[in-house]
């Protein structure tokens, strides 16, 4: 383990000249409040969002992650250090917690974020953090839109890189460095459906109109994602194939059974119905496991894990498996790869569907919990909305929807791929019970 020091210590000890902190890229500019404290300025790094591409995690204990790119950073409540891989750094202030929001130093989103994300500069003199890239990869109305204008020549060059992909790159995974070619192994990916049988999942929409049950939308697009993984050399497993109910922790086990590389769960989103007006919420959101993070976040997990009252007690299980699970280094891992995946289905979804990227968010999903891969849950839509009911139950807008997730599987299976063989990659559990 190494000790290294950051370049512009004395910033720590300077009182800001501001009461906040500019965040901005060509097109967006965010504000982050600085909260002042006795030993210096404290930010909270997920308001970095969405300029700069981070994700807050809560692990276990006093333990948090930031994921920034590929990298990710490991602090501890109370704890004046910061680690990067096997490189500790001495902050100006233990990181804290305020009303379950991680505060870290100032001083760590400044010079130790803009290390590992090569395209963030630190404006001292303006107290601005600078984004080079045009546009992240979260999709904001205008880089999806500009997708969806080009979906038709898109899919007739599939293998050239779109020109306007220039617009979505982003810091976590850039366009440029999509690998071309086939895989190099056979890769097993486990489609989970969600709900089925008893369980019908959410039903919609709130306006009238035809009515829809999620159980029936996950199934035909679980079976389609599975169709186009299979067109792309993917092979593919069901969790069910039927209107059937599994245990949310056989579905893990399903996978895990299988050796699988990765397991993707289909769901349809349900407005909150205290929102203001719960039958206009719309888009779509991709979540990976993590300690639900926001009342949102909160509210979906609510929702997702809700089935466990439809089964057995043979089949739920005993006690709450999440802080276990989290507690593992081989988690740990994965929940990297989870966010890489998830950017990835984000940021190709949002070329095609007429919603709103909602964005990337993290939950402690019980069908994400039990399966030891990378593993992500998809929101495709809001069945409480009319427009997105009748979207995600249109045969071509499925079909659509399912290439797009295929797609960002393949690309995330490439990348992973490229990064065990150049060895800056952990491989998942799937490849370690195949060896
Ligand atoms: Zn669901």
């Amino acid at each position: 383990m190494i000790v290294a020091l950051l370049a512009a210590f004395q910033l720590a000890a300077a009182s800001p000249s501001a009461n906040a902190l500019v965040v901005k890229d060509a097109s967006r500019k965010v504000s982050v409040p600085i909260v002042t404290s006795p030993t210096g300025p404290l930010v909270r790094p997920d308001q970095l969002r969405p300029v700069v591409p981070i994700t807050v995690s809560h692990l276990t204990g006093d333990r948090w992650m930031l994921i920034v790119g590929a990298s990710s950073i490991e602090v501890e409540e109370g704890v004046r250090f910061a680690r990067v891989g096997e490189t500790e750094f001495q902050l100006a202030r233990a990181p804290e917690v305020r009303k379950g929001f991680l505060y870290v130093p100032l001083q760590l989103v400044v010079e130790l974020v803009p290390r590992i994300a090569s395209n963030l500069a630190w404006d001292a003199a303006h107290y601005e953090l600078r984004s080079f890239s045009a546009s992240t990869h979260y999709e904001d109305r205008a880089v999806a839109q500009a997708g969806r204008a080009t979906t038709t020549a898109r899919r007739e060059q599939k293998e050239v890189e779109p020109s306007d992909e220039r617009t979505s790159r982003g810091l976590a995974v850039p366009v440029s460095s999509t690998p071309t070619g086939p895989l190099r192994s056979r890769r097993l990916v486990v489609v989970d459906a969600g709900h089925g049988g008893p369980d019908a999942g959410m039903r919609g929409p709130i306006a009238g109109g035809p009515r829809v049950a999620e159980k029936n939308i996950t199934l035909a697009v679980a079976k389609r994602v599975g169709a186009a993984l299979g067109q792309r050399g993917i092979d593919v497993k069901y969790t069910r194939t039927t209107d059937t109910l599994i245990a949310l922790s056989d579905r893990g086990r399903i996978a895990n059974d299988a050796h699988a590389d990765l397991f993707v769960s289909i769901h349809v989103n349900a407005a909150n119905p205290g929102w203001k007006d719960p039958g206009a919420a719309r888009g779509f959101e991709t979540y990976f496991l993590a300690e639900a993070k926001t009342e949102d976040a909160r509210r979906v997990e609510r929702m997702e894990n809700e089935v466990v009252k439809f089964e057995t007690r043979a089949a739920a299980r005993a006690g709450d498996p999440l802080s276990f699970i989290l507690n593992d280094m081989a988690q740990n891992e994965h929940l990297r790869e989870s966010n890489e995946l998830a950017e990835l289905i984000q940021r190709r979804i949002g070329r095609i569907h007429p919603g709103p990227s909602r964005g990337v968010k993290q939950a402690g999903f019980r069908v994400l919990v039990t399966a030891f891969m990378p593993a992500v849950l998809v929101e495709i839509g809001f069945g409480t909305n009319a427009g997105e009911a009748s979207y995600m139950t249109d045969p071509n807008r499925m079909d659509e929807l399912s290439a797009a997730v295929a797609d960002a599987v393949l690309e995330y299976l490439k990348r992973y791929e490229r990064r065990v063989a150049t060895g800056t990659g952990a491989g998942t559990a799937g490849d370690v019970a195949r060896q």
